[in-house]
């Protein structure tokens, strides 16, 4: 038995004439750099999240970096985060020469702990970037509520949960900026790098489609230090074919997790999922006291796993000079130990999840 982690060629499989056909349109018309499907994809991806604006751009990090830049975000400024997360959260704050403050997460969701937030603003906080972790978004309203009270701006790290629901509105329509993802493994990926941003402030979203493109306000007019952060046509169009049967993959990673919850209750502690929100499964992630131990066990009867973070960010080498630790980093270090991710993806049979819990409980 070989259970894959995710499957990309499933999917490409069931989707393969749509993605053939939008990529030879491409061809066809051959305008790779902001050629219709850029803006066709923009304008469906803020239709379904609700957000008014989508600027898509190269890459996930790229989006945060751009988000940062377009808030102004400069040299000794704070940013409160989670260490709990991909480094991409904290790497670009960095860049910028500001400081990632970061607190502790809640034991059971592992997203940012929100009752530690207020205690680590200072005169150089700037912003607030909760991570919307494993694919379920972290407590938006409550954080969106700190913010406000000082003046801060909330950019979601919605890497993971695009599709997602938090009180009946989208994640990336939660704050005033968000920031997705479309790396080929992420719940809506494209065939290489890419990723968007969400916001509807007409000027921020002004402000960032002039940064994607180096700052310019018009050709060869440079109003703004920018980067070179424009995702390409081809990826665009893979997208818009994926976008096809977005919703039924959405509704089949709830089921899968659901399922997963079922066969696993009573057996294993899992990531607690909210009442009040859904998660799309970006990972599907329990935790374990041995992980070494029953990742070897898993691999030897051909369950692949992952390790959704090891080492939490403050911890990392580049990151303790330059980062900064509010509180008691209680939970992220010992979660970073017992965390472990099942192989999570919408064609998941349940005759391989239950071969997967059988040889959990082995
Ligand atoms: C994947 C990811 C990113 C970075 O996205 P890329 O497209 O790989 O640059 C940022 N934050 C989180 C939480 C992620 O999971």
């Amino acid at each position: 038995m070989e259970i894959p982690f995710i499957d990309l060629k499933a999917q490409y499989h069931a989707l393969k004439p749509s993605i053939d056909a939008r990529i030879q349109r491409v061809l066809d018309h051959g305008q790779y750099i902001m050629g219709p499907e850029v803006a066709e994809l923009e304008g469906k991806l803020a239709g379904y999240t609700g957000a008014r604006h989508c600027i898509t751009v190269a890459s996930g990090t790229e989006a945060l970096l751009i988000a940062l830049m377009a808030l102004g975000i400069k040299p000794g400024d704070e940013v409160i985060t989670t260490p709990f997360t991909f480094v991409a959260t904290a790497e670009v704050i960095v860049l910028l020469g500001a400081v990632p403050v970061f607190v502790d997460i809640e034991p059971d969701t592992c997203n940012i702990d929100t009752s530690l937030i207020e205690a680590a603003i200072t005169p150089k906080t700037k912003a607030i970037m909760p991570v919307s972790l494993y694919g379920q978004p972290a407590d938006m309203d409550e954080i969106n509520a700190i913010a406000a009270s000082h003046g801060l701006s909330v950019i979601e790290d919605a890497a993971q949960s695009f599709g997602a629901e938090y009180k009946g509105r989208k994640s990336c329509n939660l704050s005033t900026l968000a920031c997705t993802s479309f790396f080929p493994s992420k719940p809506l990926g494209c065939y290489g790098d890419g990723g968007a941003i969400f916001t509807s402030d007409d000027d921020m979203a002004k402000a960032m489609r002039e940064i994607r493109v180096h700052g310019q306000q018009k050709r060869y007019v440079h109003t703004r230090i920018g980067v070179g952060g424009r995702m390409d046509t081809l990826q665009c169009a893979v997208v818009l074919a994926k976008l096809e049967r977005f919703g039924w993959e959405i509704e089949q990673r709830r089921k899968v997790g659901a399922r997963y919850n079922d066969l696993l209750a009573g057996r294993l502690p899992v990531v607690a999922q909210r009442p009040d929100r859904t998660s799309v499964f970006a990972q599907y992630t329990v935790f374990v006291d041995n992980r070494e131990q029953v990742q070897e066990k898993l691999k030897a009867a051909g369950v692949p796993t992952a390790v959704h973070y090891p080492i939490p960010l403050h911890r990392q080498r580049a990151y303790e000079p330059v980062s900064r630790f509010v509180g008691v980093p209680r939970h992220c270090e010992r979660l970073a130990d017992r965390v472990m991710s099942l192989p999570m993806h919408p064609d998941l049979s349940f005759s391989d999840q239950q071969a997967i819990r059988r040889i959990l409980s082995a």
